[in-house]
């Protein structure tokens, strides 16, 4: 459809996703309506600092991503605290939690994510945290305080983003993980233990390969049992354990979904009309199979995606995969395939030199350059990308001598 024709847009979700899409909207030249439907009270903003600097510099940390006046320059009518309950497909129409019905051209579905539940911490009913929005976030700055005996659950991002958070903030920090790996979902094995090492080296006492068998409460404790028989005592308790994506609006209007919505390669639903992007998609990729990507530059990446689409622009092919995560005075960014066959690494890799470290990681598989990740070394990050981009055979005597500019290679 063209621009002409597309009179109305409707964007569901005023997050990363939606925010991005107006942006990319008006970039490419699209003069039609826009509405952007949120169901919290706030202007469209950014979550990576929730867990970070939110926490850490609440007065001085600004995450807004779309102004008052940018909306209202970008002719965006922004609908809050007012979230979509229905969608009619057929009438191309939604339906706002108080009843107001909105016709719609095009729609997107920015919906996100929401924590995945822990009820029976949730049914203790007090010092028991999760963590997704802005409201969550400040609700942890008076619980993370000194000395305080902080037990999180879930070694993944959160887990040890704020573990990072709650130390810097001198508590006491225990993280329990299920799984053999913190970072497991997304980290190789190798950086994975560094991770790991770097935890415990700053005093977090992080339980790998272990189970809850039951949790009370105890005068204003958290009493947490291990199977094997252990207690944990806690001030509180933070559970960060993946994400379910909101999905039931689309589930509810018979498109297809498989835990997100499944999308093609335009972010198309299986209703031509009706888009998807970020956390709440799935996206089919060339090898058949649809992935879900839990970042903020997949939601951006799948809002340009998507705005390009409606406007019959061509999209341009995407820089490989990228996300970052800061932990204890270190930051990791990560590109590309991370199952990659074998890592090289490029300086020198030493868990004990803590927030000293600076190395680059090389992922290869068949030869051939697939991934990279950066440990406080952040300006190699571009020329990884586009030795992955550009299928780079790898060359160890090249690529990991220090006195060869990765610049140089690509
Ligand atoms: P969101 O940004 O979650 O936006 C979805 C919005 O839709 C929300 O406002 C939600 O309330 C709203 N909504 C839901 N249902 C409805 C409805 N029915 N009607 C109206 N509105 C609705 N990624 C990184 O790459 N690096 C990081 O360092 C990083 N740190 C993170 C830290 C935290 C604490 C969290 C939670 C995430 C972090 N991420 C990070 C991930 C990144 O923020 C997400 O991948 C990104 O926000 C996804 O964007 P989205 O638009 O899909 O969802
Ligand atoms: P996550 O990265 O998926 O990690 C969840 C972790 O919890 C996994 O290691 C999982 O182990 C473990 N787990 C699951 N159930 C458990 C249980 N009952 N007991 C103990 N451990 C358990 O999810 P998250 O850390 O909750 O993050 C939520 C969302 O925020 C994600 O979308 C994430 O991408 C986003 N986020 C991103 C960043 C970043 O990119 N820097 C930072 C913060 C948040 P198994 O894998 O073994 O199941």
């Amino acid at each position: 459809m063209s621009q002409n024709e597309t009179k109305t847009i409707v964007i569901v979700g005023a997050g990363q996703a939606g925010a991005s899409a107006i942006l990319e909207l008006r970039a490419n030249k699209y003069e039609g309506n826009i509405i952007l439907v949120g169901d919290e009270t706030h202007l469209p903003y950014e979550r990576p600092p929730l867990s970070k600097d939110v926490i850490l510099k609440p007065d001085e940390t600004r995450i807004e991503i779309l102004s008052e006046q940018k909306l209202t320059d970008s002719g965006v009518q922004h609908i809050c605290d007012n979230g979509v309950v229905k969608i009619n497909a057929e009438a191309k129409t939604v339906e706002l939690k108080n009843g107001e019905i909105i016709a719609f051209d095009k729609l997107l579905l920015a919906t996100g994510g929401a924590a995945r539940r822990l009820p029976n911490f949730d049914a203790l009913g007090k010092h028991v945290y999760t963590l997704r929005n802005l409201e969550d976030s400040q609700a942890l700055v008076p619980v993370l305080q000194a000395g305080r005996r902080i037990v999180l659950i879930g070694g993944g991002v959160i887990g040890l983003e704020l573990a990072s958070s709650a130390r810097f903030k001198d508590c006491q920090v225990t993280v329990i993980e299920m799984g053999s790996m913190v970072m497991g979902r997304s980290s190789p094995r190798i950086l994975s233990e560094f991770l790991l090492a770097q935890q415990r080296l700053a005093g977090v006492d992080v339980r790998l390969e272990t189970r809850i068998a039951d949790c009370k409460l105890e005068d204003e404790e958290v009493v947490i049992t291990l199977e094997g028989g252990e207690e944990l005592r806690a001030d509180a308790v933070i559970y960060g354990i993946g994400i379910i994506p909101n999905a039931q609006l689309a589930v509810d209007a018979g498109l297809n979904v498989d835990f997100a919505i499944q999308v093609n390669e335009n972010c198309q639903t299986s209703h031509p009309d009706i888009y998807a992007a970020g956390d709440v998609a799935t996206q089919l990729r060339g090898n058949g199979q649809y992935g879900r990507v839990e970042t903020w530059e997949n939601a951006n990446l799948q809002a340009g995606i998507f705005a390009r689409h409606v406007m019959g622009v061509e999209h341009p092919t995407p820089n490989p995969a990228w996300f970052w995560t800061d932990q204890l005075d270190i930051n990791y960014q990560f590109a590309g395939d991370m199952s990659a066959n074998e890592w090289q690494i490029r300086g020198e890799m030493d868990a004990a030199k803590g927030a000293d470290n600076s190395f680059v990681m090389i992922g290869v598989s068949e030869g051939q350059v697939v991934a990279g990740i950066t440990v406080n070394a952040a300006k190699e990050m571009r020329f990884l990308k586009k030795m992955i981009s550009k299928n780079t055979v790898f060359d160890a005597d090249r690529h990991l001598d220090l006195t060869v500019d990765l610049k140089k290679v690509v």
